[in-house]
């Protein structure tokens, strides 16, 4: 398997959600000789330097400070995020049904497809606070049960022939999944797991963001490997792709500084302190000007002379709903990665920042093609324009095209998760 590849795959399996990808990101900053820094506090920070600050545990920024100054060299910037949509459990999260079966209540995380969760060995991942002497500031764990927990079984066909034709599904009724079986009493059932799993004393648990995640790993598949599934492809490859291009880069001088941006709650409309609404990287930005000695004035220079590739993938052409797409732009799964184009601006995508990112590929020796939604079909949003109503950036929206975008186990094309990060790559080294 190209060496690439199974770096993703490992990748995607360390980060079953949004913590854990900036966890895993983070492990990874840290071995490549990156220190952190702290919001709260005044920043040293050297040309050549390699830094990165995490927002919230869920959000993480990394950067090569460039040999020039940011007024005079500017940034570049690849951006992505690190939620995907799922199920987060709820406070008092246990039901307890007849027979003794345990259930638990969830709430839906952004827009998955649902049915693609049932029917499929299920855990339990995020954070968890604990009581602590600073009641400001309690203390966090990361929690990630490996083992198999739960599952959402789905309905016999037997009580309903037509689920073939199609089912409405209630998020409330017919989501939730199946923790235990034979208990008389279940208050407290996750909070003990949860207690027993981390070593504390269930009393010591303040509170928790925790998500179900699918304990499947991510395969390749495909007559010659040139598939992968696996859940969260959306948008973690993107975030593996950035990662791994800054790593390579890391090293290798350039007069702009080198920045990785990964944002969370992209799928709920980015409007958090750690989402790309707000002015997190607006601050960092301005704060790296700031401390390499720049002015006011440098930052607007700085931002003047940037670029950004906002990384989110795009839809790849399904062969069984041709009629979907755009009949002229439908980018194949394996044809290289895509930018995305909307007359209404829902990406921040022109003709000036699409050409940029066209000789990108061109120098980087991989193809591009073009994603551009059917008229008559509303697409999504992203990052990039988000992120432009904060810093006026010039960038453009791109991403590896993906089959079944937000089910449970997304598709990709190997070859263009290899021809992304040398695109990502050859505009880092530049
Ligand atoms: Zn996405």
């Amino acid at each position: 398997m190209n060496k690439y590849i199974s770096d993703l795959c490992s990748f995607l399996d360390s980060s079953p959600v949004n913590f854990w990808a900036v966890e895993t990101t983070r492990r990874r900053l840290e071995a490549a000789g990156f220190s952190a820094l702290d919001m709260r506090h005044n920043w040293q920070i050297v040309p050549g330097g390699k830094y990165y600050i995490t927002k919230n545990g869920s959000a993480i920024f990394a950067f090569v400070a460039g040999t020039a100054a940011p007024g005079e060299g500017g940034f570049h910037l690849v951006a992505a995020h690190s939620d995907s949509p799922g199920f987060r459990i709820k406070p008092h999260c246990e039901m307890l049904c007849d027979g003794g079966v345990v259930k638990l209540n969830t709430e839906v995380y952004g827009g998955p497809i649902l049915y693609t969760w049932f029917d499929r060995p299920l855990s339990i991942a995020g954070r968890v606070m604990l009581r602590s002497d600073n009641p400001l500031e309690p203390a966090c764990r990361l929690l990630r049960i490996e083992r198999p927990l739960l599952v959402i079984p789905d309905l016999a066909i037997h009580f309903n022939r037509a689920v073939n034709d199609g089912v409405k599904l209630s998020k409330q009724k017919d989501m939730l999944p199946v923790l235990a079986l034979g208990c008389d009493d279940a208050a407290g059932l996750v909070r003990a797991t949860v207690a027993a799993e981390l070593g504390v004393e269930a009393e010591e648990i303040l509170d928790y963001d925790l998500s179900l995640y699918i304990t499947a790993p991510a395969q390749t598949t495909g007559l010659n490997g040139e598939l992968i599934c696996s859940g969260r492809l959306d948008d973690l490859s993107m975030v593996h792709a950035g990662l791994t291009a800054l790593l390579e880069n890391a090293d290798k001088p350039s007069e702009h500084t080198r920045v990785l941006a990964i944002f969370d709650n992209e799928e709920t409309g980015s409007g958090t302190k750690q989402g790309a609404a707000s002015p997190v990287l607006e601050h960092i930005l301005r704060r790296i000007t700031m401390a390499l000695g720049g002015s006011e004035t440098d930052y607007m220079r700085a931002v003047a002379q940037s670029f950004m590739i906002s990384a989110d993938n795009a839809h790849g052409f399904h062969p069984n709903y041709g009629e979907k797409y755009d009949p002229t732009n439908h980018p194949a799964l394996g044809a290289g990665p895509c930018i995305k184009v909307n007359a209404n601006c829902k990406y921040m995508t022109d003709a000036d920042s699409a050409a940029v990112f066209a000789r990108i590929c061109e120098i980087a020796g991989v193809p591009c093609q073009y994603f551009v939604n059917h008229s008559d079909v509303a697409g999504g949003s992203t990052l990039g324009n988000i992120l432009t109503s904060q810093i006026p950036l010039r960038g453009v929206d791109m991403g590896a095209p993906l089959w079944a975008m937000h089910s449970a186990c997304e598709t990709a094309s190997t070859a263009d998760h290899v021809a992304t990060i040398k695109a990502f790559s050859t505009f880092f080294g530049m």
